[in-house]
């Protein structure tokens, strides 16, 4: 099987088996015609539990024929107009030619001598990026799997530092402190910086909810209520999180004044950019995330607003020396007297994918300006559909979006919560089964809503009202099928 190994004695072989891995998803994605097929797992699982791991089929175009039935035949499109769930992107081009080289070339981006001038492209790129935020001369960062790593190594990097802080002397164990921090962070906060907490040893009660206005966004006077009752309470506050861009309505925390609160208490911030990230490339909405040049440490999704292929992330941090909780040292691969760099040393992962070079051939072919007008188009699609939504009488939106999402439900007059609690999760089930549309489903106060995410830029307004009347449509029928059947009750 030596000669289905990449090498220099392969290449035609390598040619010719991506050539009809491309043609094999070419020809099926040019007859995609929705976002899906709307099967359901008992559906597709036979289909992937009849293929027999260990009868390998020997022959290339089989074996992408059996992946066609196995996964493209039901897979989800992020292209497709009417694709309006979660934070997932159609993805550029440039990039996907940069995962070719990235998974050829297979270069493992914790040292120098895996990696070489990867290590210096990476390094060029967390540059970039902190000097967009405006994190000064001593930042740095490092590319991570997604907004969940970079949150988990952002809370690891403040928890080192609180300990620091907080400890009488380096003698006192670090559990004695641990018990007592507290991690602050919004009701609409992401759920990973609890998961974070759980992994950092904090405790789920470590985790203080800190109330929003109405737009979502977190309350600078419950923030600085929350820092006083966890200082009386003879705890410490080792963070706050703000998001900027939250899941469900891209609200934007309120940064400079939580910036003062967090400068006034001597804590640290971490801003959560997952979403709002791609803001930093946008020439008419930048002005969104003033005070992010404040914080700790940020962190940014390129995967989601930077519509790059999933995985591609960053935690960026405002001083260097913040990094050092995250090194350790190993004397196969970066002993402590280490001469090149090494960027395992600021890295909660060892073996890591080269995910910098996507953006960077994005940055290199279609710049920065060009990716943040695409993020633009989005948010501009959103401030319409809002309008539509707010005219529609049968449905209710909950906010005016600030980024690219849209929590809205059916709901015509006299339709009881209760009863719109059943319909509006039911109406998601049945689009997705249609496969004319994908749409979320979250809950606002305990209450049952739907959610547009639009990150499409092909996504038209029409669109958006085509799959507003399917939810009506279907919202109506259901309506009518629950009044036949307390007649005939
Ligand atoms: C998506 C998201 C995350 C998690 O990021 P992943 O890349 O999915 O791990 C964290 N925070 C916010 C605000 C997000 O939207």
């Amino acid at each position: 099987m030596r000669d289905q190994l990449f090498t220099t004695a392969t290449l035609d072989t390598y040619r010719a088996g991506v050539e009809r891995g491309v043609s094999a998803l070419l020809d099926h994605v040019g007859q995609v015609r929705g976002p899906f097929s709307g099967a359901l797992p008992h559906e597709v699982a036979p289909r992937v539990d009849a293929v027999d791991l260990d009868r390998p089929l020997g022959d290339l175009d089989e074996a992408l024929a059996e992946v066609r039935t196995t996964y493209l035949d039901d897979a989800v499109w992020f292209h497709e107009p009417r694709y309006l769930a979660h934070l997932n992107c159609p993805v550029l081009i440039p990039a996907l030619v940069a995962e070719v080289l990235v998974s050829s070339v297979n270069s493992s981006l914790d040292t120098w001598d895996q990696s070489a001038g990867g290590t210096l492209i990476e390094r060029r790129l967390v540059e970039w990026t902190a000097e967009r935020i405006g994190l000064g001369a001593d930042a740095d960062g490092v590319f991570t799997s997604g907004g969940t790593q970079s949150n988990l190594q952002a809370l690891l990097m403040a928890r080192g530092h609180a300990y620091l802080d907080a400890a009488v002397d380096l003698t006192t164990p670090l559990a004695d402190v641990v018990s007592r921090l507290r991690v602050l962070t919004s009701r609409d906060g992401h759920f990973s910086v609890q998961k974070a907490a759980t992994v950092l040893g904090l405790g789920a009660e470590a985790v203080v909810v800190v109330e929003t206005d109405a737009q979502h966004r977190m309350r600078p006077d419950a923030l600085e209520a929350e820092l006083a009752r966890v200082r009386g309470a003879g705890l410490v506050p080792m963070a706050v999180v703000a998001t900027a861009g939250t899941t469900d309505f891209g609200a934007i925390d309120p940064l400079p004044a939580i910036a003062d609160l967090c400068e006034q208490h001597g804590v640290w911030l971490h801003v959560d950019g997952a979403y709002g990230g791609g803001l930093l490339a946008s020439r008419r909405r930048r002005h969104l995330l003033t005070g992010i040049e404040r914080a700790d440490s940020v962190t940014i999704d390129f995967h989601k607003t930077w519509f790059q292929p999933v995985s591609a992330s960053a935690v960026l941090v405002r001083d260097r020396a913040s990094l050092r909780h995250v090194t350790y040292h190993a004397d196969y691969l970066n002993p402590r007297s280490a001469a090149l760099p090494n960027q395992v040393d600021k890295s909660l992962q060892t073996t890591r994918r080269f995910d910098a070079l996507k953006l960077w051939l994005t940055l290199r072919t279609v710049g920065a300006d060009a990716v943040g007008a695409l993020f633009d188009d989005v948010m501009d699609l959103a401030h319409r559909s809002y309008d539509l939504l707010r005219d529609a009488p049968d449905l209710e939106v909950a906010v005016r979006p600030t980024l690219s999402t849209l929590v809205f439900r059916y709901r015509p007059d006299g339709l009881d919560e209760p009863t719109a609690d059943d319909v509006n999760p039911e109406i998601r089930r049945r689009l997705s089964r249609s496969g004319a549309a994908v749409v979320a489903g979250t809950r606002v106060d305990g209450r049952a809503w739907l959610k547009l995410t639009l990150l499409n830029p092909h996504t038209s307004l029409d669109d958006v009202a085509a799959v507003l009347a399917l939810v009506r449509e279907i919202g109506d029928d259901l309506l009518d099928d629950l009044r036949v059947r307390e007649e005939t009750c």
